[in-house]
């Protein structure tokens, strides 16, 4: 079906597995120094072959897979290992599949196993980390399970190299003599599921059906399950992704939902099976025995994962501080040496303000990156994370979300975007959707600007009976509703775009373990990298737009005239008087522009759509702004108010020119009312187009950021618009 090998080439293996279970070390081992990096056909994924030379001067070519917990699952990489692995062109079908499984997280590591051997291609187990099992008093029965899940099973090590010569040898009697196919699956069917599948078969592409009926009944499994109708895959038929998408909208309309049917069935499957061939010995597990009774303790393992969850969310919201300031300050310099080489002008003004100004606001994201991701790898590599899941699920079950959502969820309170690549670790696309959607709701760091400088502004510093401090109150409250907000929104959503059976979470707690920093230290580069890639794009050319929106356009007749009032300071004033006088004149004139970009004429255009929230179209403008990044609403209430874009949270100067701003009939424009508005529509709407292009990277389509950007802003005007127009009614104007 896939693409013919080259005559005379060597037949192709393709090692997959779960992230981390040692891939590239069992790769770099079969291969030595014989690689070449490629990229897939069509996307910056990087592929790695090699030659691997075999008993008897055999040969063949082994392509290492991008890591994968799932066929079925969403991004970029995970999209093309299921393709690769089984053979959907313009890949070529691989003669041999070797699963890497890490033996010391064995059940969940099947499911991805089970998959494989399910598409029907020729597949070999390579049980890695097997040096790990006696350390932890683990034993496998590798012939029991050898007979449970059909395929051969090699016990190695990527780390001390033993079990690679009988690896090498299974895979050459592998690619000698396949096995015949079964053409059943390990767990039972239902009625429904083969209706499902049958009624996929007229649509695969005769070249997929050559191969005999069991190769044909798994490719139309692999394509209900896999292919999504959003996603535009080279490769996958038009009729055939049209067939999917009527066949899982028939199934929902009756209630059922495919995927989740499947994943129960599997997870069952290996329960029962495979769990007798995993078997604790008597042996040094004490350890783990003893912290996990601390760990675990329903009120001690409580306080201590709230203890633990505090110092993350320190870490992002504070330890990443200094880092981020050192950025600014690199990007300030960098934008300073320009400011100093280039005359003034357009070009000067789009290197600075467009160009540096879009790397330096992708680059700052990088310190909280890769911060949740050193806690995340730790977490996951300690055996921690397992415990989160299992202490969470129970109140996460209730809203509909995943055990693992917790880490994501909070860590949204520092920011989205890690938050958003932090999804990876759920299974089922259902899951890892339903978290990314409610995600952005949670009060990120980009918020708090916004809150102060409200808050500063138009609220009291008084106390409520004597002790509380109303602006403080005010700010934890915010807090609390975005969290509630996220919370109900998840509920709701899902119970409805995102319907489905909870799967069982499967209760694999692996003893604790020092994490590996080297794979620590590898997850983070790889997270940061791939970020800087693919959001980083979106969000460069997302500031430029930006830019080009509120520098443009230029006005001569402007600029001479503020020239001459320069040129006439410079003649009757000198030193401090001087600088002052011509730092109001840059202040004034960049108002000025700015009232007359295009940005501000969107602002008023926005105005009828505010209005009715207490907005005006200076605050439009804001908000036009503020869908770069939430804070930049303050330098640019700055620029509209004439104190020059330096203004922050804490400017005396634009608190109040905000008190004092009013409408034509002497009404203030901004009340506590219009203040508390702005509030809950900065903690609802989508202001973030770095939160948009993660969504999009990991959901490879533009339906989800659309989508998020359109229910949470339009949450956003109802909210205010309640807060509004109900506060106007009950009397505070
Ligand atoms: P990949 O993500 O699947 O490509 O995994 P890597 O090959 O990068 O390995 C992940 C981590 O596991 C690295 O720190 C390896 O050193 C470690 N590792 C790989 N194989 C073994 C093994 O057999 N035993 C032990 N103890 N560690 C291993
Ligand atoms: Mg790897």
């Amino acid at each position: 079906m896939a693409v013919p090998p080259r005559p005379g080439d060597a037949p192709l293996v393709a090692l997959a597995g779960n992230p981390n279970t040692g891939k590239t070390s069992l790769f770099n081992r079969l291969t030595g120094s014989d690689q070449k990096v490629g990229n897939y056909p069509g996307i910056t994924v990087e592929r790695h072959e090699g030659r691997v030379s075999l008993p008897r001067g055999a040969s063949a070519r082994l392509v290492d897979v991008p890591g994968t917990y799932s066929l079925s699952a969403r991004s970029a990489e995970e999209q093309i290992a299921s393709m690769a692995i089984v053979g959907i062109p313009p890949h070529e079908e691989p003669a041999l599949v070797v699963v890497v499984v890490d033996a010391t997280q064995l059940l969940r590591n099947l499911y991805l196993a089970l998959q494989v051997i399910e598409t029907e291609v020729p597949v070999l187990v390579a049980l890695n980390m097997v040096d790990m099992l006696a350390g932890r008093g683990l034993e496998i029965d590798v012939p029991l399970l050898e007979r449970a899940l059909g395929v051969p099973i090699v016990p190695v090590s990527g780390l001390s190299g033993s079990g690679i010569d009988a690896l090498r040898a299974a895979i050459a009697t592998e690619l000698a003599s396949p096995r015949p196919r079964s053409g059943e699956l390990h767990w039972p069917t239902t009625a429904a599921l083969e209706a499902d599948m049958e009624a996929l078969v007229p649509h695969l592409p005769r070249a997929w059906k050559a191969e005999g009926r069991a190769r044909t009944r798994a490719l139309a499994l692999w394509s209900l399950l896999s292919i999504d109708e959003e996603d535009e895959l080279e490769g996958i038929p038009h009729a055939l992704r049209d067939a999917v998408t009527a066949r899982r909208h028939a199934a929902a309309a009756e209630g059922r939902e495919i995927e989740a049917e499947v994943i129960r069935a599997r997870y069952e499957w290996i329960d029962r099976h495979a769990g007798p061939a995993l078997r604790e010995v008597a042996a040094p597990r004490s350890l783990t025995d003893r912290l996990d009774a601390a760990l675990l303790h329903p009120v001690l393992g409580f306080a201590l994962f709230l203890l633990t969850m505090g110092v993350v969310f320190q870490a992002l919201f504070s330890w990443s501080d200094p880092a981020i300031g050192w950025i600014e300050e690199v990007f300030a310099g960098l934008s300073g040496l320009v400011e100093g080489a280039l005359p003034a002008g357009v070009l000067r003004d789009f290197l600075t303000e467009g160009l540096i100004a879009g790397v330096g606001s992708v680059v700052v994201f990088l310190p909280q990156i890769l911060l949740l991701f050193f806690f995340i790898g730790v977490m996951e590599d300690t055996g921690y994370m397992a415990r989160v899941a299992f202490l969470m699920d129970r109140i996460m079950k209730a809203l509909g979300l995943h055990g693992r959502a917790f880490v994501p969820m909070l860590s949204g309170f520092a920011c989205a975007v890690p938050a958003i690549l932090a999804t990876r670790t759920m299974e089922r696309r259902r899951d890892r959707m339903l978290t990314m959607m409610v995600v952005p709701l949670m009060s990120c760091s980009a918020r708090l600007p916004v809150y102060a400088l409200v808050i500063g502004a138009l609220f009291p510093p008084s106390k409520v009976l004597g002790v509380l401090p109303v602006q403080g109150l005010l700010l934890v409250g915010m807090y609390v509703f975005s969290t509630l907000m996220a919370l109900t929104a998840a509920w709701v959503l899902g119970r409805t775009l995102f319907r489905g059976p909870r799967i069982p979470l499967i209760l694999e707690l692996p003893p604790y373990r020092l994490p590996h920093w080297r794979s620590v230290l590898k997850m983070m580069t790889q997270r940061a990298g791939v970020f800087l890639r693919e959001a980083g794009g979106v969000i460069l050319v997302c500031t430029i737009g930006l830019w080009l929106l509120l520098a443009f356009p230029k006005h001569p007749a402007l600029s001479t005239d503020y020239g001459a009032q320069r040129t006439s300071a410079e003649a009757q004033l000198t030193g401090e008087a001087l600088d002052a006088r011509l730092a109001e004149l840059d202040a004034s004139e960049r108002g000025e522009v700015f009232r007359k970009s295009y940005g501000a004429r969107l602002g008023r255009a926005l105005e009828p759509a505010i209005e009715p929230l207490g907005f005006d179209w200076k605050i439009g403008v804001g908000l036009v702004g503020a869908f770069a990044a939430r804070e930049v609403f303050v330098s640019t209430m700055g620029i509209v108010y004439n104190v020059g874009d330096e203004a922050d949270e804490e400017s005396v100067t634009l608190r109040q020119k905000i008190r004092a701003e009013s409408y034509a009939d002497g009404r203030p424009v901004y009340t506590p009312l219009v203040g508390l508005s702005l509030m809950v529509f900065f903690a609802l709407a989508c202001q973030c187009m770095s939160t948009l292009a993660a969504v999009k990277r990991e959901t490879a389509s533009w339906r989800w950021p659309l989508f998020l950007f359109a229910y949470m802003t339009a949450l956003a005007w109802v909210a205010s618009f309640v807060v509004y127009q109900g506060g106007k009614l009950l009397g505070f104007a």
